[in-house]
């Protein structure tokens, strides 16, 4: 598919949540006429899978006022929800020290509006969202899977991480009607209520399946396995706070930083702290450690959002890029995710 015009055309593949903020400050900084495609099958940008669906028991696993789109904004969600009423209609969510843990697609909605209004906004730029698959790239366009190409100057490959999969152990189990490869499908675990119920893992995605059995009512038994056999476990605030700056102690790499973590740990424990305290106080200044480690190992790990929109009017013609991004950068899941009111037998 030529560009119908002489303005560069940047092609975005992925438009979950760090295709859809890089559109975003692509459409935001932008002085000159621009061509922005996001490549992307689901019907909404924004959203990916981690904010698509609509199961109200499933939240974001860190406050509203940490998910920034935007650095010099970091508590904007956190007001967009409150704005929108979410508080008051999601009172759950709403913690007592003012802390708001939104459900997951809150997020995409917030996404979705930011780049709609930015577009509105700024009409010398053009964005398309095409609904496929990118399959490959061929002389300069993205290749799609209807056979279609597109013109690209610059291209941001934003695709995520797979869609869960069974593992090769259990692959022969594929197509059996019991059998639950994905459970982000919607109604993936719609299940009869007196079904015993067999969950491989004990992670967080374990958590939110079976916080979606609870609440439609599920009386069969549940069971979860994993090799260590742990569960996550609340987050519990330590009474002692770190005051260390590991961003700011001597070396740049990922050894110094363990050796700092280490004797910061230690330190924890004279002063009646715990090692929780201070991956809690590494977790904080995660983009800040991110920042100062060596280029060197900035290929495989992630960056945030914004870096990834400040590289991306530097990409030469037909040029790719891909970072990883997230809209919590530092911070792991984890903390603050709902787990199910029922023990797990
Ligand atoms: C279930 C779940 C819950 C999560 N909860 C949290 C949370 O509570 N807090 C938190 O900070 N982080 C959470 N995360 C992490 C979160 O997913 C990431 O921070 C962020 O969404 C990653 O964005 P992404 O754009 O890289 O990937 P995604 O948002 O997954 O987007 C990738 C997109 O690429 C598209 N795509 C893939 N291949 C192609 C292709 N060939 N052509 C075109 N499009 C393609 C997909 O359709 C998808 O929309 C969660 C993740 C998951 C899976």
């Amino acid at each position: 598919m030529p560009s119908d015009d002489r303005r560069p055309q940047i092609v975005i593949v992925g438009g979950g949540f760090c295709g859809a903020a890089l559109a975003l400050h692509l459409v935001r900084i932008a002085e000159r006429p621009l061509a922005i495609t996001v490549i992307e099958p689901a019907a909404e940008l924004g959203r990916g899978i981690a904010y698509a669906g609509s199961d109200p028991v499933h939240r974001i696993n860190i406050p509203a006022a940490r998910m920034a789109v935007f650095r010099d904004a970091p508590d904007d969600f956190h007001r967009f929800a409150e704005r929108i009423g979410a508080f008051a209609s999601d009172p759950e969510g709403l913690q007592p020290n003012g802390d708001f843990y939104a459900r997951r697609r809150l997020f995409g909605d917030y996404v979705g509006a930011l780049l709609a209004e930015a577009v509105a906004a700024r009409p010398h730029i053009r964005l398309a969202h095409v609904q496929a698959q990118a399959v490959g790239w061929r002389d300069g366009k993205a290749l799609l899977d209807d056979g279609r190409l597109i013109d690209a100057d610059a291209l941001a490959i934003a695709t995520g991480n797979p869609r869960p999969a069974l593992p090769a152990a259990i692959a022969a189990l594929a197509g059996d009607s019991r059998v639950v490869a994905d459970p982000w499908v919607e109604n993936a675990t719609a299940f009869g209520r007196d079904a015993r119920v067999l969950v491989l893992g004990t992670g967080l995605t374990m958590a939110d399946a079976v916080a979606t059995l609870i609440t439609r009512g599920h009386r069969g038994a549940i069971t979860a396995i994993s090799r260590h056999g742990l569960r996550q476990r609340r987050k519990r605030p330590g009474p002692y706070r770190p005051e260390v700056d590991f961003a700011a102690l001597p070396g740049d790499t990922a050894l110094a930083l363990l050796r700092s973590a280490r004797q910061a740990v230690r330190e924890a424990e004279t002063a009646g702290g715990s090692w929780e305290d201070v991956i809690e106080a590494l977790r904080l200044q995660g983009r800040a450690i991110w920042q100062r480690l060596r280029r060197s190992t900035t290929s495989s790990s992630s960056r945030s959002t914004e870096d990834n929109s400040s590289s991306a009017p530097g990409m030469s013609r037909g040029s790719t890029a891909r970072r990883m991004c997230s809209p919590s950068p530092g911070a792991p899941e984890g903390e603050g995710r709902p787990r199910p009111k029922r023990s797990i037998t």
